[in-house]
């Protein structure tokens, strides 16, 4: 696997989907892999990348947007509520909201410093204890009580439970995302980013197909 060839396999899938090209972005996820792999996926001209963890991308981040024009990174991970205000100075796009406390403060720094990163708001579709995410049956509450606080929220985001097809999950946040009128929708990783595709997916996470492996 590469870059190319995962940037192939997106615009195949967009095809057999019938959507135009171009219509899914492609969010490299460079957690965790050596600088060397990231500077390489740069260098070939990609500018969209994602992130798990605050501390990570802060050190991350800063040198390379020094080094190259346009690059955006979004925040795929928890957030915690005392790292809100560096996630606002270092990400274009949050896709982990998942709570209200989260949003209330999220709104109150974007009151406070005039601007906020695109918001996803992140969805438990399997309804998985130890998986973060507002569960399906509150998803459209929440949505409108971040869209009270005036929260740019863009769309939905969901990590389907391993052993379940991804498909029924992807059709699950399209369903909620279209009867909330958000457009945007993050889902699809290195294993079926095809398959979000075909349901609809804006947005894909892919990290391991393009980058190998994550060393441990
Ligand atoms: C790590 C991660 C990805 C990418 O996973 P791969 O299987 O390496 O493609 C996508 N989304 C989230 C939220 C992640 O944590």
């Amino acid at each position: 696997m590469s870059y190319d060839d995962i940037r192939a396999r997106i615009a195949a899938a967009e095809s057999a989907a019938g959507r135009p090209a171009g219509a899914v972005e492609l969010i490299a996820v460079s957690k965790l892999q050596p600088e060397s792999r990231v500077a390489d996926v740069l260098e070939a001209g990609h500018r969209l990348f994602g992130e798990n963890r605050v501390q990570e991308a802060a050190g991350k981040w800063p040198d390379f947007r020094a080094q190259f024009e346009g690059v955006a990174v979004h925040l795929l991970g928890p957030l915690q509520t005392n790292k809100a205000r560096q996630a606002l100075e270092l990400f274009e796009a949050i896709h982990s909201l998942d709570r209200p406390k989260l949003a209330g403060t999220l709104a109150r720094l974007a009151q406070e410093t005039g601007r906020c990163p695109d918001l996803f708001v992140q969805v438990n579709t399997g309804e998985e204890p130890q998986k973060a995410g507002i569960l399906p049956g509150e998803a459209d509450g929440f949505i409108a009580e971040c869209r009270g606080m005036d929260l740019p929220v863009r769309g939905l985001m969901c990590i389907p439970p391993v052993d379940e097809e991804p498909a029924l999950h992807f059709a699950l946040l399209a369903k909620i995302a279209a009867r909330n009128g958000l457009e945007g929708l993050s889902m699809g990783m290195s294993g079926d980013f095809e398959r979000a595709i075909a349901q609809g997916a804006t947005h894909v996470r892919v990290g391991s197909a393009i980058f190998g492996a994550r060393p441990s």
